[in-house]
């Protein structure tokens, strides 16, 4: 069996091992998903920070501790495998053969791999950033009436292109493991609210990328002032406290996230 360094280290940690499925991969090769049981730590208390996780088109995750991550060329990677299983479909449609049912079988397995392995490590650079005790605050975008308020198109976008539940189980799962807490907050009007003053304006996003706000004239990059906005909703003790809300759902291994519905 060959086993990377990732899953040495979990299996080391592991309980014990509740489980497993074998499976066969595209080109032959089997694997075997285990199932493990680990000790999740209990985050220290007090101290820790807040720390607010915006996602959008042009950055997959913007973090307002300042870190951005780029999907760089994941976006169109994951366009072109789609519009490629599209392509594909539309032949079926009109006659089956056994070569297009393997190609389109092979094209399923290889966006699926895809985008399993971007979300996990998308999470695993946001959890990598945070120490233990902090808290991450992300949007609850969970119900699509919540989706939609947010930004339009852009949230659509979003929930077409990437399984919004599936990142969000693997974000509280990786970061209780390192006992960091997440608590998923309402996302209205992050976009258009001011982080420093609270004025709340469509017009204050002055483009794409640009957030100025009318009433205090404060400018910032977009996506980093609605996640100051995120950070805020969750408690976070920076600039300004005036857009504290209600915590919508608190992620651990023993309380789950309500579950989602499918995308
Ligand atoms: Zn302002």
């Amino acid at each position: 069996m060959k086993l990377g360094n990732y899953q040495r280290g979990m299996l080391a940690r592991a309980k014990s091992v509740q489980g497993g499925v074998l499976t066969k991969g595209p080109k032959g090769k089997w694997y075997i998903n285990l199932i493990l049981r680990l000790e999740v730590p209990t985050p220290p208390t007090g101290g820790g920070k807040v720390v607010g996780l915006d996602m959008g088109q042009r950055y997959m995750a913007t973090l307002s501790s300042g870190i951005q991550v780029s999907g760089g060329g994941v976006k169109s990677r994951r366009i072109h495998l789609r519009n490629k299983r599209a392509e594909v479909r539309s032949k079926l449609d009109t006659g089956r053969t056994k070569g297009l049912s393997a190609l389109w079988e092979r094209l399923s397995g290889k966006e699926r791999r895809f985008v399993d392995h971007t979300l996990h490590t998308l999470a695993k650079r946001i959890v990598d950033s945070l120490e233990p005790g902090d808290t991450l605050a992300i949007e609850d975008l969970t119900g699509l009436r919540s989706r939609t308020v947010k930004r339009g198109k852009e949230a659509r976008h979003l929930h077409n292109l990437w399984p919004y539940a599936r990142f969000r189980s693997l974000l509280g799962y990786k970061a209780a493991l390192k006992g960091v807490q997440v608590v998923a907050v309402d996302p209205r009007d992050t976009s258009k609210t001011c982080s420093r003053c609270g004025h709340c304006d469509g017009a204050n996003r002055k483009s794409q990328a640009l957030f100025r706000c009318q009433r205090c004239g404060y400018q910032q990059n977009a996506d980093l002032n609605a996640s100051a906005n995120i950070a805020q909703r969750a408690g976070s003790t920076g600039a300004g406290r005036r857009n504290t809300a209600p915590i919508l759902g608190i992620s651990t291994l023993h309380r789950p996230f309500p579950k989602a519905h499918a995308l």
